[in-house]
């Protein structure tokens, strides 16, 4: 069939929204109509050729250094059509896309720990992940990649059954989106990684799309003073809204205002959630992290970044601990119904952390928007959901 999807050709070129042939879904693979995709920071690093899969890997499997590929992996939409032998979903169900693969038979899926799930580590290769062959082509007939095997900058992708999640019918598509990426990262780096616990403080350091779902994260598990840190001043207005319950612009500044309101103790739970991790921000958040507290690495690293500093006796006598995270640690399978249905509740806001609402054709300006602050989450809506 033919569809319209926004394509990246070469990396920092901007994305070009036109026509392309989509095959039906073969065996364990699965035809949506995308309703609404979030404009995650990844995508941008994608474009940027930041998180390209290093060249000697895609050689190894006889691939060209940059394949034309279909952007977008925050994705909410309606099943079309399913191929063989795909027993969860039938025509109709609404799902959200999971950029981690869950295959729930792997070791990591099979001990609680899907976003660790073996099959979600080829996930910035091109080709299905059922077959390595291509379900996506341009219209004059070359393969196209499909970011993180979702490809959700598009009104129709097929992917594998393990890369959706079946959520209730009466949640609404366009914030549903919100739970295939950045909510869950958010929450969960909160909630999950962090653990954080009725009457704890928290600093969240980066508040866009990510952050302010951290926010919500620590919130939600009861934290009773949550700072907001961010450079940008809409984002500070905007988190505490979110549950925010104090605001920096940096993290020196609140350095201060952390050792006040704790009495010197410092925070329970650090979340480090900007656009990019750069070299002081671990040190920084690590100072900020009380004794015995934890802080957690939610953000990407800048692409020169390699290692960091760390004030090692400080980390080690005060028994700190500094953990990286996937996916907010979140299982996606019970996770993301679980979110959903916090948002019924009304305790977790999805609505009012989108910005704006864009059109796929405006894909670029949205990301123009993003790039200078704009946006806490922006969303191309297709108009179906
Ligand atoms: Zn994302
Ligand atoms: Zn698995």
């Amino acid at each position: 069939m033919r569809s319209r999807a926004a394509i990246l050709y070469e990396y920092g070129r901007p994305w070009s929204v036109e026509e392309f042939e989509l095959d039906p879904p073969r065996a364990g693979e699965v035809l949506v109509q995308l309703a609404a995709t979030g404009l995650c920071h990844s995508d941008e690093h994608i474009r940027q050729g930041k998180l390209a899969p290093p060249s000697d890997v895609l050689s190894t499997l006889g691939l060209p250094a940059m394949s034309p590929t279909i952007g977008g992996h925050e994705g909410s939409g309606v099943v079309l059509e399913v191929g063989a032998g795909v027993s969860g979903f039938t025509p109709g169900d609404h799902v959200v896309t999971s950029f981690v693969a869950v295959c729930g038979q792997c070791r990591w899926c099979a001990s609680g720990m899907e976003y660790l799930c073996d099959k979600g580590s080829g996930t910035l290769t091109p080709g299905m992940p059922t077959d390595g062959t291509f379900r996506h082509h341009t219209a004059d007939g070359r393969d196209l990649g499909h970011v993180s095997k979702i490809g959700a900058f598009a009104e129709h992708t097929v992917v594998a059954a393990d890369s959706l999640i079946k959520i209730d019918r009466d949640v609404p598509l366009v914030p549903a989106a919100l739970l295939a990426c950045a909510v869950p990262t958010g929450y969960g780096s909160a909630a999950r990684r962090a653990g954080v616990r009725g009457g704890d403080t928290a600093v969240v350091i980066g508040a866009g799309g990510i952050g302010t779902a951290a926010i919500q994260g620590a919130r939600i598990s009861g934290a009773a003073r949550i700072v907001a840190v961010d450079v940008n001043e809409f984002k500070r207005q905007s988190a505490p809204r979110f549950g925010a319950t104090h605001t920096a612009a940096t993290a020196a500044e609140a350095l201060e205002l952390v050792r006040e309101l704790t009495r010197g103790v410092m925070a329970d739970a650090v979340i480090v959630s900007p656009a990019m991790i750069g070299e002081a921000d671990v040190g920084e958040a690590l100072a900020l992290t009380r004794k015995g507290g934890t802080c957690v690495l939610t953000g990407l690293p800048a692409p020169a970044l390699r290692s960091v500093a760390l004030a090692l006796q400080d980390f080690i006598l005060m028994n700190k601990t500094l953990c990286g995270t996937v996916f907010g640690s979140c299982n996606p399978k019970s996770d993301i119904p679980m979110l959903a249905t916090l948002y019924g509740s009304g305790r977790l806001l999805l609505d009012e952390m989108i910005t704006r609402r864009y059109g796929l054709d405006d894909i670029n300006d949205a990301y123009a928007d993003l790039a200078s602050g704009q946006l806490i989450r922006g969303v191309i809506d297709f108009g179906t959901g």
